[in-house]
């Protein structure tokens, strides 16, 4: 079960009257607008994908034999809305530094989960979002999204996650643009994606991104993006400017 925090009452307030704002002008502008999706952490919630993997890893017999305690403390751990990665968790169950060789283990069972297209079947869309990108959709706007995932290991998942929540995806009005190499820096590669974007092919292109890292870099290089902030979990490297929209999800009420 995954326990989610409720964001404060006034940044949802602020998130159904920019969100419908958006829809207005997406209407007006039907296929000369843009919509741009980050997928983890911005579309999908990936706590239940971390949840199943922690889960998992308590239930291989080699881990309970080699750390019995720690295997049964993962059984009742919680992720919160605001963890990025597995680290927060297992310090708040007690499961802190004192315990490194687990630290390692667990770390490589996550690196080859969490980078999986099985495990992406866990992932579960923030409130609102299929609704939403159906609505722009609809309006006849084009939809791509732009992930840091790359082909080989999680393009096949991606796919079918996003078909199987009935996001829209049908080239080329609603395209998956993957990473080709897993290496590639995600700042970089998203930029440069924009960047390969004729300037008179829309009137106007919106990105929802929830890293700042990426939010930056974008907002920094490219000044005709409309970036929204998607405000869930991050990487805690940088933060988002505090003069672009936010939401905390896609609800219009
Ligand atoms: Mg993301």
């Amino acid at each position: 079960m995954v326990v989610l925090s409720s964001p404060p009452m006034q940044d949802r307030h602020n998130t159904a009257e920019l969100l419908s704002t958006i829809q207005k002008q997406a209407f007006q502008l039907g296929s000369r607008g843009l919509f741009v999706f980050d997928l983890d952490s911005t579309l999908f919630d990936v706590s239940p994908r971390l949840e199943r993997i922690l889960m998992d890893y308590a239930a291989l017999p080699e881990h309970q034999t080699r750390f019995p305690e720690s295997c049964e403390i993962l059984k009742n751990i919680r992720m919160l809305r605001s963890d990025w990665g597995i680290k927060n968790a297992l310090i708040r169950a007690g499961l802190d530094d004192h315990h490194a060789e687990f630290h390692d283990s667990i770390k490589a069972f996550w690196k080859k989960t969490f980078f999986s297209s099985e495990y992406l079947h866990y992932d579960i869309p923030y409130e609102g979002a299929v609704e939403f990108v159906q609505k722009v959709a609809g309006f006849g706007c084009e939809i791509a999204y732009l992930t840091g995932r790359d082909v080989h290991r999680m393009g096949r998942g991606s796919d079918e996650v996003l078909r199987k929540w009935s996001f829209p995806l049908s080239i080329p009005k609603a395209q998956l643009v993957l990473k080709p190499q897993a290496g590639m820096d995600d700042a970089e590669f998203k930029t440069n994606w924009f960047r390969a974007i004729p300037y008179e092919a829309y009137d106007k292109i919106w990105f929802f991104e929830n890293e700042p890292v990426n939010v930056n870099r974008v907002a920094q290089h490219l000044d005709h993006i409309e970036i929204v902030f998607f405000h869930s979990t991050h990487s805690g490297q940088q933060e988002a400017p505090e003069n672009i929209p936010r939401i905390v999800n896609y609800l219009l009420k």
